[in-house]
């Protein structure tokens, strides 16, 4: 099946619009969401709405989580906090209800998902190749996907050999048939790798291959519903840097 997995959408509508009609247009039979739908941007029910329309799985984030009240933001950075509270002020009841319905880990998949790494599945910020190793020893499938850093990259570890890992760009492909994997898409609504576009990742898990993607999206739009909502200024400058 070739799957679309995307994550860290961040309540950034211009961003997910954008990503789901370049998926419409791949070749992937369905999409996957591995969490934080809302937070930090200015259109979380949308987003939820759109996620799950669109999403056969969706986990919840640390961000979901915070909105909920299920998680306390009392170990966020302000900004996140702050967005935090705006969020669980304006979201529906419908919102809220689809966020409380959401668990940050699916391991019943031919991969592992999470939405952080499997031996934490909310908050760890896997971006070493030793993180990366413990997280191998944990995952029931040899392959695992996970969001959670919004930086696109990916760690292996071959038989006999040590975990080894780099970024991923645009259009990256890889073979994934030998070995231990450990993906990340990159995120779809506030990429911090440098590259503004919105990040997402298409797998395919018969023929074990992984093409790391980037959409183009109108930033100035989502920039500017952030301004209008009065969140802080950061969240909307950071978008044009990718950082
Ligand atoms: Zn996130």
């Amino acid at each position: 099946m070739r799957v679309a997995i995307v994550t860290d959408i961040h309540a950034n509508r211009q961003a997910l619009e954008a990503v789901l009609a370049a998926i419409d247009e791949s070749e992937c039979e369905s999409t996957w969401c591995l969490g934080d739908v809302v937070g930090y941007g200015a259109d979380p029910d949308a987003c939820a709405e759109l996620i799950r329309e669109h999403a056969g799985i969706c986990l919840a984030g640390n961000h979901d989580l915070a909105v909920t009240g299920a998680m306390s933001a009392e170990d966020f950075s302000e900004i996140a906090r702050l967005a935090a509270e705006w969020t669980a002020s304006v979201i529906s009841a419908q919102t809220r209800e689809f966020l409380e319905s959401l668990a940050p880990s699916d391991e019943s998949q031919p991969v592992s998902l999470y939405h952080a790494s499997a031996r934490d599945p909310v908050w760890e910020y896997v971006l070493s190749p030793l993180q990366a190793d413990l997280s191998f020893e944990v995952a029931p499938a040899r392959i695992s996907v996970v969001g959670h850093t919004h930086v696109a990259l990916a760690f292996h570890r071959f038989d006999g050999e040590v975990a080894t890992g780099e970024t991923r760009h645009a259009d990256d492909e890889l073979d994934l048939s030998d070995g231990h994997w450990l993906l990340n898409p990159g995120s779809v609504g506030q990429p911090r790798d440098g590259d503004p576009r919105a990040a997402w990742l298409e797998l395919d898990t018969e023929a074990w291959t992984a093409r790391w993607r980037r959409t183009e999206y109108d930033i100035e739009g989502a920039a500017w519903a952030i301004r209008a909502a009065r969140l802080p200024e950061p969240l909307a400058e950071r978008l044009s840097f990718g950082q």
